[in-house]
């Protein structure tokens, strides 16, 4: 699917001249993947009209780069798409504010709001959940065990059954106890959908919440318009997270939520457990859902600071989807090599990359970080070196490799832990098709 985009735009560069025929042929193209990748039909369609409003093939003076414009186009045009037009409620520290969670049951809503708690959390903020949802028998239990797990306050109940009176008790006695981010997890379905809307309705009226986040599952497809809908319909959605973009799923459904709440994505999320979740960000989004993955940026950078002669082999590596921790060990040594501007560049462009492994200011720590992976890694064997099992690592290896470096157990396991991380972040890459040499730039 992504490769049909991608597959669009690239039968379009080899277009000698870009005619109207061309446009339309590459236009219907991305029309049919962004079909596929959930994006409503209607959107796709007012997509197209702006683009051929944009591009005016007549105007577009001899010598411009005609293709260049046209991708920018698309892409600009579906960024456009995500933004509202206004950013999303602002929480302030020391103020407490309430957010309420509604979304359909199997969203994601209450283990989106233990991540959006712990994400807080961690930024200083002193936040509490409150579960509102006497539905599903277990909510309460989940609610309790996640907010156990990271230490967050909770409130809830097994025997009362009215979903307004706990949301308003919770919410009571977390303002007395001075929490800044009270957060209330609703139900998600009833034996009726009025009755669950109507629900959602009091339990808004009765918490007055500064901020209601839709929570949508990436995988709900060209449903998400109508969900949307009719949740902004019976409560003030101000902002969307959408969950599961761990699997195949590409989110243009996120388009829908957008269009029919008026309101940003603001975090997507990116696994089951409490840290995987991210701030959303357009652009990456964006380039995934063209079928560019995270790498539309990054292969520009790429270009810019890896040796020429090294990139096809490397891309072409991960595009296999191997990523070995020899592919880690070359990377540390281009990494070690480039000198930090070439560094930023880089890796900024990787999600979650450069956050955790050069994090801005740390340059000399995580220069010393990467020497002592290095180090570790010098004590690996081929076979290890060149492995993408990471079951091959057994405690016996990981003692020898230890001595072997004169680094402790710990070290060699959160090196190994750092591969993980990153393999997880390069695993994406598979699939993406790799340019031959010398076709580089016509990306
Ligand atoms: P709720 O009914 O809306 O409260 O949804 P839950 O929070 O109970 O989540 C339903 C299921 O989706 C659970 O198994 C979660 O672990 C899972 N889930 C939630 N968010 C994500 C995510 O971002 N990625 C993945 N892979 N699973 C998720
Ligand atoms: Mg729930």
């Amino acid at each position: 699917l992504g490769g049909s985009i991608s597959r669009a735009i690239q039968q379009m560069s080899n277009a000698t001249i870009i005619d109207e025929k061309a446009l339309n042929d590459c236009l219907n193209e991305i029309t049919r993947a962004l079909l596929q990748s959930d994006v409503q039909f209607k959107l796709v369609r007012d997509m197209q009209t702006n683009i051929k409003k944009i591009v005016n093939l007549d105007d577009l003076a001899a010598g411009h780069n005609k293709r260049k414009i046209i991708q920018q186009a698309i892409f600009n045009e579906l960024c456009k798409m995500l933004d509202p037009g206004k950013p999303s409620f602002t929480l302030k520290k020391g103020k407490t504010s309430v957010v309420m969670f509604v979304g359909l049951q199997g969203s994601g809503k209450t283990t989106t709001c233990t991540k959006y708690a712990y994400y807080h959390q961690k930024k200083g903020w002193k936040p509490a959940l409150v579960c509102a949802d006497t539905f599903r028998a277990g909510a309460f239990d989940q609610l309790k065990q996640n907010a156990t797990k990271a230490k967050i306050p909770f409130y809830g109940s097994y025997m009362e059954s009215d979903p307004v009176k706990i949301s308003v008790e919770g919410v009571e006695r977390f303002k007395k106890e001075n929490c800044d981010l009270i957060i209330v997890d609703t139900s998600g379905r009833h034996k009726q959908e009025v009755a669950l809307f109507e629900e959602m309705r009091q339990v808004a009226e009765a918490t007055k919440p500064d901020l209601v986040i839709f929570v949508m599952d990436s995988s709900i497809g060209q449903a998400a318009f109508d969900q949307a809908q009719a949740f902004k319909q019976s409560v003030a959605v101000g902002a969307v997270i959408v969950t599961k973009m761990d699997g195949h799923a590409k989110g243009g459904g996120a388009l829908s939520a957008v269009a029919a709440t008026k309101s940003p994505v603001i975090f997507i999320g990116t696994g089951e457990h409490m840290d995987e979740f991210e701030v959303f960000d357009v652009k990456p989004f964006v380039s995934r859902l063209l079928g560019m993955g995270d790498w539309s940026g990054f292969m520009d950078k790429i270009q810019e600071v890896v040796p020429m002669d090294q990139q096809p082999e490397l891309l072409q590596k991960l595009s296999e989807g191997n990523f070995t921790l020899r592919i880690m060990y070359e990377q540390f040594q281009n990494l070690l090599k480039m000198g930090p501007i070439g560094q930023i560049q880089v890796f900024s462009m990787l999600p979650g990359f450069s956050s955790e492994l050069m994090p801005k200011g740390r340059e000399k720590e995580s220069q010393a970080k990467i020497k002592r992976y290095m180090t570790m890694m010098d004590s690996m064997t081929n076979e290890e070196l060149d492995s993408s099992n990471p079951k091959l690592m057994n405690e016996s290896r990981i003692m020898r490799i230890a001595r072997g470096s004169g680094r402790s157990v710990r070290d060699v396991m959160e090196m190994l832990e750092e591969y993980k991380r990153l393999a997880k972040i390069w695993s994406k890459m598979k699939g993406l098709k790799i340019p031959k040499k010398g076709e580089m730039s016509a990306l």
